[in-house]
């Protein structure tokens, strides 16, 4: 059998090349179509799970703390994210409640929960039981989750709103602007590394 290891294919043309080793700042370009094939990531497995710690405590920040407040001639209100779902939930449009719980908490759950038990077992240089199935996963997972959507969502809300009530941001806004860098960081088709770190 062929040796496809250090073989790498361009996702937008199909074009094989074999893999090579990238410096600091460097990354290879598909010769036929430009697109990116590698980026030089320089974090290790420490790294990336100690991020992802990190990142599933801000999870939980965004989602139980208030992402803003409001007032009004001394009535106020605050909504968490899970607040905002239920709100459309109780609308007409009960199917965008679902695909915004799916893309802005249970996708989001799902690839931390996925990434802190595959880095975890990776840590003792072995594939966690459901090695295959979980990496699959991520990449299913990651056009499903839009914390930035979300994000840029909520400040434009705010924005808006500061012109007619007080609005005070909240520590769930804070959590939910580190948690979607973060996202991007940790989450991002780098992890593809991990089938060559464990083989
Ligand atoms: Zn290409």
């Amino acid at each position: 059998m062929l040796d496809t290891d250090q073989l790498i294919i361009c996702e937008h043309c199909d074009c094989v090349y074999h893999k090579v080793p990238l410096k600091k700042h460097q990354k290879a370009l598909c010769q036929r179509c430009g697109a990116v094939l590698q980026r030089y990531n320089g974090m290790t497995l420490q790294q990336r799970l100690a991020l992802s710690i990190t990142a599933g405590v801000l999870w939980l920040m965004a989602n139980f703390y208030p992402v803003m407040s409001i007032s009004l001639k001394g009535l106020s209100n605050s909504a968490t994210l899970w607040d905002s779902v239920l709100a459309l939930a109780d609308g007409p449009i009960t199917f965008i409640a679902l695909v915004a719980a799916i893309s802005i908490i249970i996708a989001p759950m799902f690839q931390l929960a996925i990434l802190i038990w595959v880095l975890g077992f990776a840590l003792a240089s072995k594939r966690s039981p459901g090695f295959i199935t979980f990496m699959r996963w991520l990449e299913s997972l990651r056009p499903w989750s839009m914390l930035e959507v979300c994000l840029l969502g909520a400040m434009v809300a705010v924005f808006k709103l500061a012109g007619l009530l007080d609005v005070l941001p909240g520590i769930g806004l804070f959590a939910l602007a580190i948690l979607s860098l973060l996202m991007i960081r940790i989450a991002g088709r780098d992890i593809r590394e991990l089938w060559d770190a464990l083989p």
